[in-house]
């Protein structure tokens, strides 16, 4: 047989071997979390854009019933992967052989949401708080805020917000993505109350399989997960298509405003701009792991095989395969055995070089993504006081005053400037400048609620974005802000305490301001109002050409 004659034969038998997606397809069952609803967009469009099929892969999409055990459905074998919290790594620590193939939400979307007057998560004991038995990290910041479940009335969970909005109940836990809607839509008056805020930071919806399946189908695996985050790409990039969709062939339990406001929630949790759909880091799960280790849930913060590596399984387990080939080939070509050895020579060379390779572009890879997120965090936040900077507030602004804009809700624009900060370094030195600058950044990501955002926006200037806040509220608000700088103390490196107080200038969109720029002129305009007047004050925009005349406070 000639060399080229063999190879053929090879080929052929490899076929016989690795699956390759010529062939019928394999049949998985994807088991979601949920019903159908924007929340598993991704998968969708995997399946209706043919990006299943090309891998090979005929997938079934099998929606949640409330309160079943969706992990079961994948450990016991009914569905090959699923959709899951974080408290999939609890439940690998406790010996389940789960593994997570990627993260589709960057920050998970449960929070409380609470009854207006409640404004803080200690303000949930002795209320009545339906809540779910699965978002670990609500309990998680309930812990960090020293509140104790039992200090709670818990009841158990009926999916829906209609008792918070009819006052039936004080409290409920939700995804911000979903309840928040409806509750939104009653126009009942309503806090958030996000574990972030404590700095508990778990991952939301994470794409799942076994061990086994991992062992077994490593291409599939492989297959299976890209196809699904192509899928994603799709969603998050078409999503009035995805909520058509889903309205006519997945299910009609939401309006597609509905679906529409999930879509843009999920899009501010997964920032698929900002970071690659299915991302995950070591570092993140890690701290989870630490947030479980804090509330006594885990011993140490192992990981324990818990993260899929999309590069290696699946290379290992085809070399493999090749090797097994190779064995079956010497047997059946023994005639051949000259021709064989040549060839084999050349394959196992081949084959060493692409290892090193490998090995080699490994490294390279992890390294990057190491300076990746590294840049990534470093290019939005602030290092002295961890708040965003002004960059990101630049590119924030635009894209917030646009979603106010179409989702028809005020966006308030708050310029806080600390009052006579020349004094603070003349008599504490910069260092205690800088302290003082610390505490106030973590004052200000603590006094944050879901959707504000906060940014060091200058030396000692801060800018902070309220969407979704009327008069008085927002009048309440900014005074809070105001008050909860005064009642800082700020203890130097040295030991000395001292105190500041803050100046405010607020503008509104739409009322004050129609565009990123003015608005800004507007509450720059009032901050030089609220200096001017005495300082420690808030001071709001005024009607359009009374302040025209005004020298901006801040260049
Ligand atoms: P006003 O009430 O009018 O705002 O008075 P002020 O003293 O705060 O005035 P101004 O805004 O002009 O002064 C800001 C000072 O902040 C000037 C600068 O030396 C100091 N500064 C800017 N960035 C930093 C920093 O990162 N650390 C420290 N320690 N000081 C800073
Ligand atoms: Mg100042
Ligand atoms: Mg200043």
């Amino acid at each position: 047989m000639t060399p080229r004659g063999l190879l053929a034969w090879l080929c052929l038998l490899c076929g016989g071997v690795l699956p390759l997606q010529a062939w019928a397809l394999e049949q998985v069952t994807l088991q979601l979390k949920w019903r159908h609803q924007f929340q598993f967009a991704g998968y969708y469009a995997a399946l209706e854009q043919g990006y299943y099929r090309r891998a090979g892969l005929e997938v079934r999409i099998v929606e949640a019933e409330p309160d079943q055990d969706t992990v079961a459905e994948v450990l016991q074998g009914r569905a090959q992967y699923g959709v899951g919290h974080s408290n999939l790594l609890r439940l690998r620590r406790q010996g389940q052989p789960v593994v997570v193939l990627a993260v589709i939400l960057q920050h998970s979307p449960y929070v409380y949401i609470a009854r207006g007057e409640i404004d803080h998560v200690h303000g949930l004991v002795g209320k009545r708080v339906m809540q779910e038995q699965q978002g670990d990290e609500l309990f998680a910041y309930l812990h960090k805020e020293n509140v104790h479940p039992r200090q709670l009335q818990l009841l158990p969970h009926n999916f829906s917000a209609a008792d918070l909005v009819a006052g039936r109940v004080d409290a409920i836990s939700a995804y911000s993505s979903d309840e928040l809607f409806e509750v939104r839509a009653s126009g009942a008056p309503h806090t958030v109350l996000t574990p972030r805020s404590a700095g508990i930071d778990f991952y939301g919806d994470n794409l799942f399989t076994t061990e086994e399946e991992i062992r077994r189908h490593p291409q599939r695996v492989k297959a299976f997960r890209e196809a699904s985050l192509q899928g994603w790409q799709y969603a998050m990039a078409h999503p009035q298509e995805m909520a058509d969709a889903i309205q006519e062939r997945w299910g009609r339990r939401h309006s597609r405003e509905h679906l529409l406001f999930e879509a843009a929630e999920m899009q501010r949790l997964m920032q698929p701009e900002l970071v690659e759909i299915g991302h995950m880091n070591a570092g993140r799960w890690r701290h989870i792991a630490e947030t479980y280790q804090e509330l006594g849930m885990l011993d140490d913060t192992r990981l324990d095989g818990f993260l899929y590596d999309p590069d290696e399984p699946p290379d290992r387990a085809q070399l493999v395969a090749v090797l097994a080939l190779f064995v079956a080939a010497t047997v059946v070509l023994g005639l051949t055995a000259g021709h064989l050895r040549r060839l084999n020579l050349r394959l196992s060379q081949r084959g060493q070089a692409l290892r090193e390779a490998h090995a080699a572009l490994q490294v390279r890879v992890s390294e990057i993504e190491a300076l990746q997120s590294r840049l990534q965090e470093q290019a939005l936040r602030d290092p002295l006081t961890g708040l965003f900077n002004r960059r990101y507030m630049d590119e924030t602004l635009e894209h917030e005053l646009a979603r106010a804009r179409r989702g028809g809700y005020p966006l308030a624009l708050v310029m806080l400037d600390v009052d006579h900060f020349k004094r603070i370094n003349d008599t504490y030195g910069h260092a205690g400048g800088d302290e003082l600058l610390r505490h106030l950044g973590q004052l200000l990501r603590h006094l944050c609620r879901e959707g504000d955002v906060a940014c060091r926006y200058g030396g000692e200037e801060f800018l902070l974005l309220l969407p979704g806040l009327h008069e008085p509220a927002l009048r309440a608000r900014a005074e809070f802000w105001r008050c909860s700088v005064e009642a800082m103390v700020v203890t130097t490196h040295a030991g000395a305490a001292f105190s500041v107080t803050v100046s405010l200038g607020v503008a509104v969109f739409p009322e004050d301001a129609q565009d990123v720029r003015s608005l800004q002129r507007c509450a720059d305009r009032a901050l030089y109002r609220a200096k001017e007047k005495g300082r420690n004050r808030v001071e709001f925009a005024l009607p359009a050409g009374e302040d025209e005349n005004r020298p901006a406070a801040l260049a």
